[in-house]
């Protein structure tokens, strides 16, 4: 498996893509135009780590380039992509707001999805920087979104953080990076993060 960074414009945040054997999949969604030419053979789906609007407002844009992916959240994450208060978008002069769309897969704590032959990513509910914070957890990797940035303070001083369970959420991520490699939400030097 190939996996590939975009540092997008907003924020510096990061998605990711991986590949193997003509699929794809998209860890959270930013600058498309830097994206799409990282996309393998189908975009199967995309993993959100949280709902803020620097992890989410290229899917509008996504979604019309490839409208069968499928978005994989939970319950609380749903919800943010309707409602640019939860997404903070508002608050930033640029309501982001998905179009109707059938295609989200509501996860819960724990259940994995197949990307590929064999190979599965666990969704590990971290909360605390958002109530609807996901840890995508693999072999030998994981996507951490705004939960933990290594080297970086967890940002707990946003509308609906909630430091103590950002502290237990950290110290569940540190465990399962033992032996794994994190993929964080920022690059290095954001000048933001929410
Ligand atoms: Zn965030």
């Amino acid at each position: 498996m190939v996996v590939n960074q975009v540092v997008n414009s907003v924020f510096r945040s990061c998605s990711y893509i991986l590949s193997q054997a003509e699929r794809s999949w998209l860890v959270d969604c930013g600058d498309v135009d830097k994206i799409m030419p990282l996309i393998e053979g189908t975009l199967c789906g995309v993993l959100l780590t949280h709902g803020h609007f620097d992890h989410i407002y290229g899917l509008n844009q996504l979604l019309s380039l490839y409208p069968d992916v499928t978005i994989y959240t939970n319950e609380e994450g749903f919800e943010t992509l309707y409602n640019d208060k939860l997404n903070f978008s508002k608050f930033y002069g640029n309501s982001i707001q998905l179009q109707p769309v059938n295609n989200i897969k509501i996860v819960h704590d724990g259940e994995r999805v197949e990307l590929f032959d064999g190979i599965s990513v666990q969704a590990v509910f971290t909360p605390g920087h958002s109530p609807c914070s996901v840890t995508w957890v693999l072999d030998d990797m994981m996507f951490t979104g705004d939960s933990y940035i290594p080297g970086v303070k967890t940002v707990t001083n946003v509308p609906h953080s909630n430091k103590p369970q950002a502290v237990n959420s950290e110290s569940i991520i540190k465990r399962l990076a033992d032996h794994r490699t994190v993929y964080p939400g920022h690059a290095p030097e954001s000048l933001e993060i929410i």
